[in-house]
């Protein structure tokens, strides 16, 4: 028998009435919270090992919370990292699928054959393959086209984007070497020019990395597209945010202002990139992805690399781009959360703001997030309620993720689902 197992034995004296209670039992009498057995045993046991069994309960509810679960996004950052960057539907039944079968010829087929194919139809590439995320994409494109060799890149351009994607590191684990050039403000052709010179064919790649995060301002130069693709040698260009068009024919409004600055897949390739990568989950608004597109023969070369196999999606995620490239190729923005969204107008969204019958209805600036357009606004609406009360609407349920801004919270509808106005309202008028 264990100490702490519910025998009979000994006398009820035996039992000092401070003996800690059973694990066991005192995870079945929490049981009401949901887990599963294992996990309540973890929070009855850690409640128990600090002194205060009655505990239990908060810890368990606590590691409940933990679980990944639906949230509204009140804060009006479109891509927020934290809360997955684009929103997305996505279900399936219990299936097989043809991912790796050719249904004319019943072949093997190639996964790569079907969502990165249509993907690259959508933005005017030969061809494209998809990996696991954009730092994975670039990793794989320098591993596929300069491993052993060197990269040159512009030194105003070794960023770190977020979460530890950092240029320098990525090119290091794709076993290229950096090739630096120019200075952090300023940078021209001709030192690219002049490092491809001095380094001959030990230079293999051209690289252009978009300061997605940031902006350099002042006394500054950087080649265009254009002038680099003159150099001869493959010119990716890492655009990350993954706008597909710049002229946004998915959009009935056009494209919007806010995008003016953004570089967009095929008007990088027209201009001469040989390849660009890209999130799936940034301006694209599909899954977490990265897609490599562009060149068919370096597509090619790139797939071939061992390191291709390591970082390949699975069918949930293909499937998923798949139906986000169809949107794109049916010219139809709406079907895509994240642009339906961020097509919205202020007055559609004042006018919910009205709806909601609570609060002060006020404008507000949602961002695009996601690491990309740092200082652009777009123009938005919801209500404000004065104090800070992120941790109660945090704590419903569904979660409320809501912002404060000189000491009011702030309710931007504007990520806020049409659907869920209700619920948005029923808890701001329950503070
Ligand atoms: C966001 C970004 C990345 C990283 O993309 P993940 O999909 O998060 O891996 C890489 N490069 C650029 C330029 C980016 O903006």
């Amino acid at each position: 028998m264990s100490p702490d197992s519910d025998s009979d034995t000994g006398s009820e004296t035996d039992r000092a009435v401070d003996r800690p209670p059973s694990v066991d039992k005192l995870a079945r009498s929490i049981a009401d919270v949901g887990l599963p057995h294992p996990l309540l045993v973890d929070a009855a046991r850690s409640a128990i090992a600090d002194g205060d069994p009655d505990d239990a309960r908060r810890r368990a509810v606590e590691l409940s919370r933990q679980m990944l679960t639906p949230v509204i996004n009140a804060t009006g950052t479109l891509l927020h990292t934290n809360l997955g960057r684009a929103p997305l539907a996505w279900s399936q039944a219990a299936t097989y699928s043809n991912l790796e079968l050719d249904l004319t010829t019943g072949e093997r087929g190639s996964r790569m054959a079907t969502a990165p194919t249509l993907i690259a139809r959508a933005c005017g590439a030969e061809a494209a393959i998809v990996v696991n995320n954009c730092a994975a994409a670039v990793m794989l494109v320098l591993a596929g086209l300069a491993e052993g060799r060197g990269v040159v890149v512009s030194r105003s351009e070794l960023v770190e984007i977020g979460g530890g994607f950092r240029v320098p590191e990525v090119m290091e684990r794709s076993g290229a070497r950096l090739i630096e050039v120019g200075t952090t403000n300023r940078t021209r052709l001709a030192d690219f020019e002049r490092a491809i010179a001095e380094h001959g064919d030990d230079a293999g790649v051209v690289l252009q990395v978009h300061q997605s995060n940031y902006k350099i301002i002042g006394f500054t130069e950087a080649p265009r597209t254009a002038e680099l693709a003159t150099i001869d040698r493959p010119l990716v260009a890492d655009i990350g945010s993954g706008l597909l068009d710049s002229r946004c024919g998915w959009l009935k409004s056009g494209p919007p202002g806010w995008l003016a600055e953004e570089p967009a897949a095929r008007q990088t390739l027209e201009a001469g990139a040989d390849l660009v990568t890209f999130s799936g989950d940034k301006l694209f608004g599909g899954p977490q992805a990265g897609i490599i597109a562009g060149r068919a023969d370096l597509i090619a070369t790139i797939s071939r690399h061992p390191l291709a196999r390591a970082l390949r999606p699975g069918s949930l995620v293909l499937g998923a781009l798949q139906d986000t490239a169809l949107a794109y190729l049916n010219g139809d923005g709406d079907t895509i959360p994240f642009w339906r969204m961020a097509a919205l107008s202020v007055d559609e969204l004042r006018t919910r703001a009205v709806s909601l019958g609570t609060g002060e209805v006020v404008d507000t600036d949602s961002t695009p997030g996601g690491g990309t357009l740092p200082e652009v606004a777009i123009p938005s609406a919801g209500v404000a309620v004065t104090g800070d009360h992120r941790e109660r609407l945090r704590q419903r349920a569904r979660p409320i993720i809501a912002r404060v801004t000189d000491g009011r919270t702030i309710v931007d509808l504007r990520t806020v689902e049409p659907g869920d106005d209700h619920e948005v309202a029923a808890a701001l008028s329950s503070l």
